[in-house]
Formats: C-alpha cells, sequence, structure tokens
C-alpha cells in the first residue's frame, strides 16, 4: 500500500490578491508533503493553468491538484471591480451548491485520480471571504481554517464593524470635517486610525448590501477553526495578540514570498514556483532595467483592480516626468475608465519611462535598480515592498488601503501617503523625497522591517515556527 498523506482543500477568493498568497501557501503545504486540491472557479482555472507550465509544476508538486467549480455568473459576465458584488453573492449561492457536491465526491474520494495514494480531505483552508466553506464544513463535520489575505490591522479592523454602526462611525461622510479624527472604539487603534482610513466599505449606508455581506462574512469566519494571516510577528504583534481574542490559534506566516523561498530552498531546482500571476507578465521590463543605475527606478503600479480617472493618470505621469526620475509603470488595459488612456501615455517607452500592462512585479521590486514604489497600498504590494525593504509612496483608493497606507506612513514609518490628492506638485515633490532619501527615518525604518520580515521565515523565526504549527495541527486533525 502506497503512502497516504493528509489531504487539505483550498479554496480561494477569485481575484488576483487573494489567488496569488492562496497558491503561495498550498505550495508550502505541498512541499511540506500534503496533498493539495487546489479549486478555483472556471474563470481563474483557465487562466492559471494557461500560465504556468503544468507538467513542470506538477512534477515539482506532485501531490497537487488542480479542480474547479462554476462561480455562477456566465461566461461574458465581467468579473472585475464593477461586478465584484455579483460575483460574491453568485459564489455564496450556486458556488456554494457545487463546492458541496465537490467536498461530497472528495469525502468518497470520486475524484481523486490515483485512491491509492489520496485519501479523503481533513480539512479545508478556504479564503476569509468564502465563507460557503464554513456552512458546507459545519455541515460534513470538515474542520475550515480560515486564511484572510488582508493584513491583522486591517482584519482586526473588520471585526469591529458592528461597533463602528453602533458607535456612528458608519457611513462615513467623505468632505466632513471629521474625516481626519480618530475612531476611538477599536483597541490599539485609538490613537492612529483616523475616519478617513477606514475601509472602504465604511462608507456605505448602514442598510447597504455590501456592508451587511461583509458583517456576515466577517460574523461567520468567526466559526473557523484557525486564522492565517500573511503578516509577521514583529509587524504587527499588538494586533495580532488582540486576533487571540477571538480565535485559539492564529497562524501569522508571512511575507509568503519569502516563506516560500526559504522553504524550497535546498530542493532540487526542477521548476520555479508558480508566479500566481493571472495576467501576461511582460518580462521586457527586467531587461530595461538592467540598463539603469543603482536604486534609481521608481515603479510604479496600482494593482490588479483599482481604476481611475484620464485626469488622473495624466497628473501621475506629468508629476512623474517633472521629478526627473526614471519610471517603470504598470498601465493595464482596464486601469482609466471612461476616453482610454491620454495620448501622451501610449507611446511613452524612452529612456526616462517604461511602460508594461502587467509585470513580474515581485521580481521588479527586489531588483537592484529600483528605489522606490508608488503603489495602491493592496496588501499584498505592501508587504512584498516591506519584505525587500523598498520605501513606498500610498496612493490608496478602495477596500483595504487606506489602513494599510495609514500604517505604512505612520506606524511603521516605511513610506509617504498621498492622502487624497494626486496633483502633479505633489507626485512631483514625494517622488523626490522618497528617490532622494530625505527622510532618514524611513531608510532606517525599512531596512528595519526588510531584515525582520527575512528573519521571521528562517528557521526558529516566527512565521517558520507558525508553519510549522498549522502543518502539525493539519495532520493532528488526521490522526
Ligand atoms: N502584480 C503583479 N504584476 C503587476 C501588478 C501586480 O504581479 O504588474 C501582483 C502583485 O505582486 C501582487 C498582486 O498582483 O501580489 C496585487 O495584489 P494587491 O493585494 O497588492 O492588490 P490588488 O490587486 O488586490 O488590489
Amino acid at each position: 500500500m502506497a503512502d497516504l498523506q493528509s489531504h487539505v482543500v483550498m479554496l480561494p477568493f477569485p481575484v488576483q490578491g487573494h489567488v496569488k498568497p492562496m497558491l503561495m501557501l498550498a505550495e508550502v503545504l505541498c512541499h511540506a508533503g500534503f496533498r493539495i486540491s487546489f479549486v478555483n472557479t472556471d474563470h481563474i482555472h483557465d487562466i492559471i493553468l494557461g500560465n504556468i507550465d503544468k507538467s513542470s509544476f506538477l512534477s515539482q508538486f506532485p501531490g497537487f491538484c488542480f479542480l474547479s467549480i462554476p462561480d455562477g455568473l456566465s461566461p461574458e459576465h465581467p468579473r472585475d471591480i464593477s461586478s465584484i458584488i455579483e460575483l460574491f453573492t453568485s459564489i455564496n449561492s450556486m458556488g456554494k451548491i457545487m463546492f458541496r457536491d465537490l467536498i461530497i465526491s472528495l469525502l468518497r474520494q470520486e475524484d481523486l485520480d490515483d485512491k491509492e495514494t489520496w485519501q479523503a480531505p481533513c480539512c479545508i483552508i478556504a479564503d476569509g471571504i468564502m465563507s460557503l466553506a464554513i456552512d458546507v464544513g459545519e455541515e460534513l463535520e470538515i474542520p475550515v481554517i480560515t486564511f484572510r489575505t488582508y493584513s491583522a490591522t486591517c482584519t482586526w479592523v473588520y471585526f469591529h464593524l458592528e461597533k463602528l454602526i453602533e458607535q456612528r462611525e458608519i457611513p462615513v461622510l467623505e468632505g466632513n470635517e471629521d474625516i481626519d479624527g480618530l475612531v476611538t472604539c477599536i483597541p490599539e487603534l485609538e490613537k492612529v486610525l483616523r475616519r478617513r482610513d477606514l475601509p472602504s466599505i465604511c462608507k456605505c449606508e448602514i442598510d447597504h448590501p455590501t456592508l451587511k455581506f461583509f458583517l456576515e462574512q466577517t460574523s461567520k469566519m468567526k466559526k473557523a477553526s484557525g486564522l492565517i494571516l500573511n503578516t509577521f510577528e514583529d509587524l504587527e504583534a499588538p494586533i495580532i495578540r488582540q486576533l487571540h481574542s477571538i480565535y485559539s490559534k492564529v497562524y501569522t506566516i508571512g511575507p509568503l514570498q519569502a516563506l516560500l523561498k526559504s522553504q524550497l530552498a535546498g530542493s532540487p531546482p526542477i521548476a520555479a514556483p508558480a508566479t500566481g500571476s493571472l495576467r501576461q507578465e511582460d518580462r521586457t521590463c527586467i531587461s530595461w532595467l538592467d540598463r539603469q543605475p543603482a536604486k534609481s527606478v521608481i515603479y510604479v503600479s496600482f494593482g490588479s483592480v483599482v481604476v481611475m480617472s484620464r485626469d488622473q493618470i495624466l497628473e501621475f505621469w506629468h508629476g512623474l516626468i517633472n521629478s526627473g526620475k526614471p519610471f517603470l509603470w504598470v498601465i493595464r488595459p482596464d486601469l482609466v475608465f471612461g476616453d482610454g488612456l491620454p495620448e501622451e501615455i501610449m507611446c511613452p517607452t524612452n529612456e526616462r519611462g517604461y511602460v508594461v500592462s502587467w509585470a513580474p512585479q515581485v521580481e521588479v521590486l527586489a531588483h537592484c535598480a529600483v528605489g522606490g514604489f508608488l503603489t495602491h497600498s493592496g496588501w499584498n504590494s505592501t508587504l512584498e515592498s516591506i519584505t525587500v525593504g523598498l520605501p513606498m509612496i500610498c496612493w490608496p483608493l478602495i477596500v483595504d488601503q487606506k489602513v494599510n497606507s495609514r500604517c505604512v506612513s505612520d506606524i511603521w514609518r516605511v513610506g509617504l501617503d498621498m492622502k487624497d490628492s494626486c496633483d502633479r506638485s505633489t507626485v512631483e515633490k514625494m517622488v523626490r523625497v522618497l528617490m532622494e532619501n530625505q527622510d532618514e527615518e524611513i531608510a532606517k525604518s525599512t531596512t528595519k522591517f526588510a531584515n525582520l520580515a527575512q528573519k521571521s521565515v528562517m528557521e526558529g523565526g516566527s512565521s517558520f515556527c507558525n508553519i510549522n504549527k498549522l502543518i502539525e495541527d493539519i495532520r493532528s486533525i488526521q490522526s
């Protein structure tokens, strides 16, 4: 009889910033000897398999199996930020039925290729906003561990949505003179978090479906048997301690990209880990970076979902040009709403600026020519930047981004916050301050946190110990 290994089902929320960290965690677990059924929606499944060299990936991770379920939307339905609530709703209804059926068939071992070596799953690791897994886990009596892909700080803020409503902090009204006032009802954040920094759902009226959706998700998430976060102790220790009041098991295992690298070090280099990119990376920017002096380039990217106006993009463009610093800018085809890209930006490739529609971001951030990152403050981007000690300029817009940028600029001091303004003079000024190292505290803090991030994933470090704890805990479910 072949050796049977613990089998874990993993369920990400189907957008870039959620699939990527889940895939990295899956690779770490697979490397540790688990069998993984990675369940994407059909839409994401096709993209992922189109973007990786499947045979070489699977030869590196033979215990890995990609499965998929429908998300309930028609194939031509958009799956961008404009339709995110429809996606949430359809996954939690139609997707739930399909996921339940899939788990039942895995429990009966019907869908397993090789029943000799695959056993029925012992637990589900699901994204924090895929509460359908909590329902299915409860019904079928399988433990569910939740993986919230936000920072610990933002996760903690979400756990206070009800309190924020009670205290009439929701809805946050833009333009209100109290917008800079402190929010005092969230422990550990009383002195730092302003109304303007709250997640964007806090702008909703209290009976708004989006707010209701997140209230429900957050309350169901509490039923999970543990919480996984892509962060590390030395970055968010006071908040992580607070999260222990909700979960007896909190596994902070970040930065995942560094953890994955350290865990794979020393194993045969059959294939590189999957990048988790849902878009085709334009690698020509790496050759362009190779020709630039050390620490000279500002990298500009607003992640996978943010959209902006033509005017805003022009302000960034002029600010960057006026700063006199070389820049590498990710301009996705869907970044600008309305009339499309201004002409100036349509053919910008010259010695000073290079534009791509999608970059190999982790590699770019670690490139020696890059000296700063102008970002929308998505959590993955923020952590990727902290990991390599790159200072940031934050232009946060939606979801958790304002919480992250507040932490970056005022708690960790690893960057500057543009607040809500992106006029060209602000962009120019901030790029100069950052790239000319005018702020000594930022330079010191970025180095400090990069060292701590690396330490956390090395033997004896907090994330290293926590991933081992997670592995032991899952194995103990099996036995
Ligand atoms: N990313 C990338 N190439 C790009 C832009 C972004 O690979 O050109 C990756 C980036 O490394 C990060 C993810 O996309 O891991 C974006 O996640 P984040 O949480 O920062 O922002 P979101 O897209 O969710 O707003």
